[in-house]
């Protein structure tokens, strides 16, 4: 028989998984019997709308079996089954490849990171077994398969007898020694802690052969007797009461569903009992999936109806600027046939994703107001998505988020609401400022926030790309307009240029811009600057910062901003200024250009010509 190849990846993976000293390895066993409860999941939901297929409905249970004396444990299912191709595609192969390749070599030393980010799947049983055996027939099929793999090297398939439909998984476990013992693995009273810790909430009934102590019978003598029995409580965990259920339950459904590896920040039970019934979970992820801001990504909450999936990932159950929530949604009133375009246009759907809407905006709002810690690491997260909502679609949402974003600020250390800014507001301010740049150190040093600092003014620190579109789709706050802090008119009186320095101004200004031509609107003396000697400013609807996001975003330069270059009057700078205009013609030419690049580097902007922005100054001295 041929043996065959993992691929690449699958090698990796497994690889990692043999040699793996991660400390939860019974979540092996999670993954077996989830992997069986899906394969039910397809048969019955099959069986469901086809009439034609029949079914026992006493056949929807997973059989676990240890076995002392050979060292094996099996978990076999009735469900969908394999056929040899699905064998190799499935279980050669990663299907989930993507998260793998994610990560980088380097990144993944013992196991643990890899085990503790993403759902390994079928891999898993390697952490315990030394050889893994899957028997499957798929439904429809005549023959079973046999695949049988003992670790990297490779898996072989062969043709086998199997009366049924469905598959048997056997695990030959690993030897053990004195710092790892796998023993455990087949004791009958550690299975069942864990089937109850992991799998409890599993649809279909985990039966296993269990010792009773029991009086024989016509007799008063007791005795050890094995008997069938069923593990699970077999209620979904959304179906629980609330108050029988720990942090813990909900954690580890989190898990086993694989809605995220990190922890859920918060989880929200709703059992809602109107004309309308369902039962949800959702969860708020702690940390950005890897894939999230990327086309890849799949929003979506799984939709049950009575208890039966009908779907993985149905998106019309979150809007997508809280497409970060994961979790469970179950209504009887749901048809099962119900396909992805009807559910589009079903008006109970629409009424449950209005009201899960409504709960993560009040989870997010409680957790902001009563818990801003957390809150902020969600934020880091997630916030952006959240600015994307305010501004995507013509800004039509923004009502609805604006009180859930936050930004640095010039004043406070914590991130700040829009509320809050607001409240605290100067009596004689007029609008809300803004400063943007890559980081808040860099904004802080920005020449522009200086005479704002001065009047007492907050200013908000915009660091992210989105940032300023979204606020320019918002356009104001509680009746506060946004206003940059480069903008042309600050709503404030400022100090007035004397009329004397405004004509000394207006030939060297004319010209400079005549040296500078299309580089720039204006030259003019600064109204805002302090103590630095320059700095550039927009005029019209695109801002400096906007200018730069959109040409790496469409890397072509057709969007400009107008830009004024403005100069401190009362900077040692204009003095030199005005003497080489009237004696040094070169000179003159020589400090506007270099004034011109340095502005543009305060900005964050690259200079045309670094080459000779180096000469000039090179020259100058
Ligand atoms: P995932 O369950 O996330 O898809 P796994 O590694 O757990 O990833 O399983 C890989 C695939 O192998 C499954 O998607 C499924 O197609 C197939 N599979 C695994 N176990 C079974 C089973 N008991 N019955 C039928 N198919 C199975
Ligand atoms: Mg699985």
């Amino acid at each position: 028989m041929d043996k065959r190849e993992f691929q690449a990846e699958s090698k990796r993976l497994l690889d990692l998984m043999i040699n793996s000293i991660y400390t939860h390895k019974e979540i092996f066993l999670r993954e077996l019997i989830s992997n069986a409860s899906d394969a039910i999941d397809k048969i019955y939901y099959k069986a469901l709308v086809d009439d034609s297929i029949s079914f026992n409905k006493d056949d929807y249970y997973i059989r676990i079996t240890p076995d002392e004396e050979n060292r094996t444990l099996t978990i076999e299912d009735k469900g969908i089954g394999m056929t040899k191709e699905e064998l190799e595609d499935n279980l050669g192969t990663i299907a989930r490849s993507g998260s793998f390749q994610f990560k980088k070599d380097t990144e993944i030393k013992d196991g643990y990171d890899i085990i503790g980010q993403f759902g390994v799947g079928f891999y898993s049983s390697f952490m315990v077994a030394k050889k893994v055996e899957v028997v499957s027939r798929a439904f429809g099929q005549e023959e079973g398969w046999k695949w049988i793999s003992e670790g990297a090297d490779g898996y072989t398939v062969e043709k086998v007898d199997k009366d049924e439909i469905g598959t048997k998984i056997i695990l030959t476990l690993k030897d053990g020694n004195e710092d790892e013992d796998y023993d455990g693995y087949l004791d009958e009273y550690n299975l069942k802690s864990i089937i109850r810790k992991y799998s409890d909430f599993i649809r279909y009934p985990i039966k296993m052969n269990v010792s009773e102590y029991k009086k024989k019978p016509d007799s008063d003598d007791y005795e050890t007797v094995k008997e069938e029995k069923t593990i699970n409580s077999m209620v979904p965990i959304w179906r629980k009461n609330k108050n029988e259920l720990t942090e813990e339950d909900y954690e580890n459904f989190y898990s086993e569903k694989h809605f995220g590896y990190d922890k859920p920040i918060k989880w929200s039970h709703m059992s809602i009992d109107g004309t309308l019934r369902y039962d949800a979970i959702l969860f708020i992820p702690e940390r950005t999936p890897y894939d999230y801001y990327s086309k890849e990504y799949e929003k979506g909450l799984e939709l049950y109806s009575s208890g039966v999936l009908i779907m993985n990932k149905c998106p019309d159950l979150i809007p997508d600027y809280f497409s970060f929530v994961k979790g469970v949604v179950d209504s009887e009133d749901l048809s099962l046939n119900i396909s992805r375009e009807m559910l589009q246009h079903d008006r109970q759907l629409k009424l449950m994703a209005k009201k899960i809407e409504e709960k993560i905006k009040d989870e997010l709002m409680g957790l902001l107001n009563n818990d801003r810690e957390t809150y902020e690491r969600f934020f880091s997260s997630f916030g952006k998505q959240i600015k994307f909502g305010v501004y995507n679609d013509f800004g039509i949402n923004k009502e609805k988020l604006q009180d859930l974003i936050v930004f640095h600020s010039s004043t406070e250390k914590k991130l700040v609401t829009l509320k809050e800014y607001v409240e605290r507001m100067k009596e004689d301010q007029k609008y809300i400022y803004y400063a943007t740049g890559e980081s808040v150190e860099k904004i802080d040093r920005l020449p522009q926030t200086e005479i704002i600092k001065d009047k007492g003014y907050e200013i908000l620190y915009l660091t992210d790309e989105v940032d300023e579109f979204a606020l320019k789709i918002m356009n104001q706050y509680s009746e506060k307009e946004f206003r940059s802090v480069s903008s042309g008119d600050l709503g404030f009186e400022e100090e007035k240029i004397t009329d004397d320095e405004a004509k000394e101004g207006k030939d060297v200004f004319r010209a400079m811009k005549d040296i500078l031509g299309d580089k720039v609107k204006e030259v003019r003396f600064s109204k805002r600057l302090k103590t630095h000697p320059v700095c550039l400013s927009s005029e019209g609807e695109v801002s400096i910062e906007m200018e730069k996001i959109l040409r790496t975003m469409s890397n072509s330069s057709d969007v400009k901003a107008d830009k004024v270059l403005e100069i401190n009057a009362n900077h040692p700078i204009f003095e030199k200024l005005k003497n080489s205009y009237s004696i040094d013609k070169d000179k003159f030419e020589l400090y506007t250009s270099i004034l011109y690049d340095q502005a543009r580097l305060i900005e964050g902007l690259d200079i045309d010509d670094p080459v000779e922005f180096a000469d000039r100054i090179a020259k100058l001295m």
